[in-house]
């Protein structure tokens, strides 16, 4: 029978690598929860309306990207391809932002049906922030603040750099957005297609293009911050200086505008060159119009978004990782003959009195050298060994596995002390 296999773009993470991931989200974790972010958690399935309204009818996730489907009752669902609309819905339906500051953050799959590459998939993983009930330019700049000191218990900071630009009010950039398509329709003809597409459909997007020749028309055309009314000039010129005053480092790029209608003011990228194309590895701005749009009070928010497997991939590429990251176990207990049940007594018993000891009892039988041999191969450090001989004199034969030293036999009772002290002299 031919064997099933995953649906493209969508990766299984196995055992040798989930530590990597573990560490990247334990790093997270720690420092949001250090910034008194707390974590939420909702559907990864939602109604259709809910990213159509959200996200924008004529984005490239919501017109090609969606992963839309009816179920048994004909009602359009999505497979979330973000995490914002779902946390903005889940906070209105709990009453979680009325007269409230939200400081926020979740994390978990997301769905685009995009063409599958290095850093991009059509299921990846996201660790997404989001404050609430805040307008002034003091929470964006935590945030970048907040994701910079993440890069740098990561060893990233290097290897990223941020950029930020405003993209004003949704009038301002309708007013914007006229005088670019004038603009560039006149020069329609040396556009790429991509741009040519876009210039009908969401010509903002034209400002991001890679594409050598549309960059080079992009030079003169209208600058979107001379369309930027003063509220969000000084919003922008206020984090400037906050961002200055800390000593967090950034570029302006007039150029940064974001997939996704819902974001206006401050808008940011973390990117880096470690990767090729796929270079953005946190991307996010202030959403201040969307709780309205979906149906609440008008709150004021901004928020992010770090793509998980393009950090992993830097990480593996550009950082260095601390030594026993990806080490699972400690210790393996290789029991012969017929010991089992008492084995297994003694095992429990370790973990008991070392409740950091990751211990694996083997519980295959084979022969002392095929199991010795497996031990060598995993991580393990010392290996306890448990005959007949052994349990007839209540003792335990210790073994290192990776140091030139003698084993030696310790009594059941003296086991705990002597296991944690060879682990923690190395
Ligand atoms: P890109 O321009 O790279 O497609 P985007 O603007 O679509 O990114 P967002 O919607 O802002 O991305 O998502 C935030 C982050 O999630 C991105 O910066 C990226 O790190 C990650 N990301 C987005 N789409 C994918 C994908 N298909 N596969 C892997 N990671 C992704
Ligand atoms: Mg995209």
């Amino acid at each position: 029978m031919s064997k099933i296999q995953a649906l493209r773009g969508m990766n299984d993470l196995l055992p040798t690598e989930s530590p990597l991931w573990q560490y990247l989200e334990a790093a997270v974790a720690d420092v949001l929860g250090r910034y008194g972010y707390r974590e939420i958690r909702f559907p990864i399935v939602e109604s259709t309306d809910l990213f159509k309204r959200a996200i924008g009818e004529v984005t490239d996730v919501v017109e090609k990207e969606m992963y839309t489907f009816n179920d048994r009752n004909e009602e359009s669902i999505t497979l979330r391809p973000e995490g914002t609309a779902g946390c903005v819905r889940a906070c209105e339906e709990n009453g979680l932002l009325y007269n409230q500051v939200q400081r926020l953050w979740y994390q978990g799959p997301m769905f685009r049906y995009e063409k599958p590459q290095k850093g991009r998939l059509r299921q990846f993983h996201q660790i997404g922030i989001e404050a609430f009930g805040m307008a002034g330019p003091d929470i964006d700049a935590e945030l970048l603040l907040l994701t910079a000191r993440l890069w740098r218990d990561l060893g990233l900071l290097k290897h990223v750099r941020l950029e930020i630009n405003n993209l004003g009010t949704p009038e301002a950039r309708a007013e914007y957005r006229t005088a670019l398509v004038a603009y560039l329709s006149g020069v329609m003809d040396q556009l790429d297609a991509d741009s040519q597409r876009r210039l009908s459909t969401n010509p903002l997007r034209i400002l991001d293009s890679k594409h050598p020749a549309t960059r080079a028309l992009l030079q003169g055309a209208p600058k979107l911050s001379d369309y930027l009314p003063e509220q969000n000039r000084n919003h922008f010129a206020r984090l400037q200086a906050i961002l200055n005053h800390v000593g967090l480092a950034f570029t302006v790029n007039p150029y940064l505008v974001r997939g996704l209608d819902y974001y206006s003011d401050t808008v940011f990228e973390w990117v880096t060159d470690d990767l090729g194309a796929q270079g953005t590895v946190c991307a996010g701005g202030r959403y201040d119009g969307l709780v309205a749009q979906l149906g609440g009070r008008p709150t004021p928010a901004v928020g992010c978004a770090m793509g998980v497997e393009r950090l992993v991939l830097l990480l593996q590429t550009a950082a260095q990782v601390p030594e026993g990251i990806i080490d699972d176990i400690d210790a393996v207990f290789i029991v012969l003959g017929d010991f089992m049940p008492q084995a297994q007594a003694l095992a429990e018993q370790l973990r008991d009195e070392l409740p950091l000891l990751r211990l694996t009892l083997y519980t295959e039988a084979g022969s002392l050298k095929n199991q010795l041999k497996r031990a060598d191969k995993s991580s393990a450090r010392i290996a306890l060994i448990l005959g007949e001989a052994e349990f007839n004199r209540q003792i335990l034969v210790v073994k290192h596995l990776r140091q030139e030293q003698a084993q030696v036999e310790v009594a059941f009772a003296a086991a705990p002390a002597l296991i944690d002290q060879w682990l923690t002299q190395d």
